[in-house]
């Protein structure tokens, strides 16, 4: 008999009716003879509801309050849920995070987990019950409400399947499988049957919202086999495991997004040793997190300097930056926040050439200038205007053959 943790993502519960069908589901898996721990999220649209209503009471709610409001959407799926499956009559009991006492650091909005009790899953699996646990939330030492960030319902469920050394984890969603890119932005996008933890954590953290990239990180420091499926669908989904010796590994695996960027520039710095600690220490003192950085090569002694924040932190960011600029005498801040990154990962890519320049000149083709470059072992990011977005998509998908197999 396998033990089994299966998250529904959103979609998968967006109404009573697809509640029912997921129960359903888990009634023909309990059949086949498995333990299951179950973890949703919030119905589809609801954290984003719950988080218009906290903007509309306040410009920067007290994070406490915030994430107490933002886990209660997952409160009412994983009620909705037992009481499906219980109308079916199989016995479940539902957890919120709190209960369950998964403990977390207490940085709101972007806790980490540290600790889950699975005492009470486990005996209620021993006493053939179900059990429907609130995704996305836990609790600090304090007994506080904290959230682990958007899309963390994944996190939950590895961090449970690890704790419970699962025999696989299944993040059931609205897609079967991971694909070569977003299957919305290229139709020709096509189903990995595989993808090694390594590929999938760089393509979630480049912006690929299928799993959260703690997710991922997760299942592999603790190799958590883990799969993604759709809860529509019959099908194998994607594998997401270790690079297996002797395996032929595609150049490119897949290109992830990022949307969610901006950009600033402070210019006519003087390059100096010191100067990049001086621009960003007071940025990651303000809690901004800086991704993309770059540093011209001066020229007269005075140097140019890039780097890319969440489009969220813009204003705050340059903000900081224009403080900077004065102390420093520097000579403009600049900034664009419509800029998006397209990054193409792949393992294969350690053992090729080329594979840059084969980017570059297919965005070339497309007339799509580049505006920053950075590169690792195993994927190439650039930023551009946020309206090349489709087209560069498209157009890598198709210079790097990624439709066929
Ligand atoms: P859930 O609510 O189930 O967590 P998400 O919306 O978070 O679902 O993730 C599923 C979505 O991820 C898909 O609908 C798809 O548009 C998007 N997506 C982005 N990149 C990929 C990819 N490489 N493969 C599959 N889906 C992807
Ligand atoms: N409901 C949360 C969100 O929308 C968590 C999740 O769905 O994974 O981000
Ligand atoms: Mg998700």
């Amino acid at each position: 008999m396998a033990l089994v943790v299966q998250k529904y993502g959103g979609t998968s519960v967006g109404t009573t009716e697809r509640i029912r069908a997921v129960a359903s589901k888990i009634i023909c898996y309990r059949k086949k003879g498995h333990d299951l721990v179950i973890v949703v999220s919030a119905m589809s649209g609801e954290t984003n509801r719950l988080i218009g209503l906290a903007n509309e009471i306040s410009r920067q709610p007290v994070a406490r309050e915030y994430d107490v409001l933002v886990s209660t959407g997952e409160q009412v799926t994983i009620a909705l849920l037992s009481m499906a499956l219980q109308e079916c009559g199989q016995a479940a009991r539902s957890y919120t995070g709190g209960q369950v006492r998964i403990l977390t650091d207490d940085v709101h909005s972007k806790a980490r987990i540290r600790n889950i009790d699975s005492s009470a899953i486990k005996r209620d699996l021993a006493a053939g019950r179900v059990t429907v646990i609130a995704g996305f939330q836990g609790v600090d030492e304090n007994g506080n409400v904290t959230t682990l960030g958007r899309g963390g319902s994944d996190t939950t469920a590895v961090a449970l399947a690890a704790a419970l050394e699962a025999d696989e984890c299944q993040i059931f969603t609205d897609v079967d499988g991971v694909y070569t890119t977003d299957p919305r932005v290229v139709p020709e996008a096509r189903r990995l049957s595989r993808i090694t933890f390594e590929e999938m954590l760089e393509m979630a953290s480049l912006g690929s919202r299928i799993l959260q990239s703690r997710a991922v990180e997760f299942a592999g420091k603790y190799n958590v086999p883990l799969r993604v499926l759709s809860s529509f669908e019959e099908g194998e989904g994607t594998l997401i495991s270790y690079e297996e010796a002797g395996m032929e590994q595609p150049k490119i695996s897949g290109i992830a997004f990022n949307r969610d960027e901006a950009k600033l520039t402070i210019a006519g710095v003087p390059d100096h040793p010191g100067v990049a600690y001086r621009i960003l220490g007071p940025i990651a003192n303000d809690n901004l997190e800086v991704d993309m950085i770059v540093q011209n090569v001066g020229q007269d002694d005075m140097t140019d300097f890039t780097f890319t924040v969440h489009r969220n932190n813009y204003d705050k960011a340059r903000q900081v930056l224009r403080r900077v600029a004065t102390d420093l005498g520097a000579r403009e801040v600049t900034g664009d926040p419509k800029i998006v990154k397209v990054s193409i990962v792949g393992v294969g890519m350690r053992s090729h050439a080329g594979i840059a320049s084969g980017m570059f000149e297919s965005l070339a083709n497309e007339g799509i200038n580049i505006q920053m470059i950075s590169t690792s072992e195993i994927k190439i990011s650039v930023v551009i205007d946020e309206k090349y977005l489709e087209l560069a998509v498209r157009a890598l998908h198709e210079k790097f053959e990624l439709e066929q197999e």
